[in-house]
């Protein structure tokens, strides 16, 4: 009940201006988010590159309205992919974007203008010399998201996608995604998702991510874990050596401030561990997420709340 109350508040205009106001909010936010501007987001990439993990690169945006806005995030990309070219840091760092944050859900042509936006990123990071992952949103926006990624795959064959454990069609999606060449980054899913399309339990859903695990594992593609949960991680290195695996063949990936320690355990022992960073002035959606996912986020947010002063 308090995850759907906290899902529900990620996308409440009400709830965001409170939070958001709130001072102490800026500082709890830190532990999630690089910062605001890019050059934090530089800071954090290089800090965590130099401890032998890769990045992923998150500017924070989400559900656009305006096209005008729509293209301005593309453009933070462009610029973000030229620093990390300049800084010498795009080959241990690539981006993540969300296809709401570049026009999908304009009224007028949406879907093609997320698409356009898309296609310059991906021109971007190909020029920096790295690649980009397609995050995915909640279930109505996942055939619309497949179908850009295939055809952004035609030119940028490197495109990786999301396929989320907790949607019923993953392991059909896994099946299609699973080929040379293919990159799937699996992750549970954080949306608020009806019963219809999606498991609802977490051991159901962690039923259907070790089955969507399996089929991308014993595929040709290259599988991106992105879990924090040890059970999926021992796991995966199980399915890795059933399946004769080289390490350079699959990555592990968390999300920034969550479990650094089992982060630089895994980079340690000579795996490939990426960390999902996050930037930028549109931190709230993301950041009601994590409260939502761990009730420890949420005490760790509520304490600072009762003693600010
Ligand atoms: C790199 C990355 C990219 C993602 N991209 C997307 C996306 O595009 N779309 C989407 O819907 N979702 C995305 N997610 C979020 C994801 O779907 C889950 O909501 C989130 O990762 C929590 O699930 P979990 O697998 O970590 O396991 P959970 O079931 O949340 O947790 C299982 C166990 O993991 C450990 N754990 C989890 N969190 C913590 C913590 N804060 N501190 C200590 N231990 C912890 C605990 O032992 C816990 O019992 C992404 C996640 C990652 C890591």
């Amino acid at each position: 009940m308090l995850r759907s109350a906290l899902l529900a508040a990620s996308r409440s205009s009400q709830v965001r201006t409170v939070v958001e106001k709130f001072p102490p909010t800026h500082a709890i936010v830190e532990r999630f988010v690089a910062g605001e501007a890019l050059d934090d987001a530089v800071t954090a990439c290089d800090d965590l590159v130099a401890t032998g993990r890769k990045v992923t690169l998150d500017h924070l945006g989400e559900d656009t309205q305006d096209a005008a806005q729509a293209a301005g995030t593309a453009e933070a990309y462009e610029y973000l992919l030229k620093a990390l070219k300049e800084t010498g840091l795009a080959a241990g760092a690539e981006v993540s974007v969300k296809l709401s944050a570049v026009g999908q859900f304009l009224p007028v042509d949406g879907e093609k203008i997320a698409l356009e936006n898309a296609r310059r990123i991906c021109a971007a990071a190909a020029d920096a010399g790295t690649t980009v992952t397609l995050d995915m949103e909640d279930h109505t926006t996942t055939d619309s998201t497949l179908a850009i990624a295939r055809e952004l795959r035609e030119d940028f064959p490197w495109l990786g996608v999301v396929l989320q454990a907790y949607l019923r069609r993953t392991e059909a999606d896994c099946r299609e995604f699973s080929g040379a060449g293919s990159r799937v980054r699996l992750c549970k899913g954080a949306y608020k998702e009806p019963e219809s399309v999606a498991f609802q339990g977490k051991h159901e859903v962690d039923l259907a991510y070790v089955r969507a695990l399996k089929v991308l594992m014993a595929g040709e593609g290259y599988p991106m874990i992105a879990s924090h949960d040890p059970n999926m991680i021992k796991i995966a290195g199980q399915l890795a050596q059933w399946n004769n695996r080289d390490r350079d063949s699959f990555e592990y990936q968390m999300l920034y401030g969550i479990r650094p320690e089992e982060q630089l355990r895994l980079a340690g022992e000579g795996n490939t561990m990426r960390v999902y960073l996050p930037y930028g002035q549109e931190w709230y959606g993301y950041f009601m997420r994590r409260l939502a996912e761990r009730p420890a986020n949420l005490t760790f947010f509520l304490r600072a709340m009762a003693t600010r002063g």
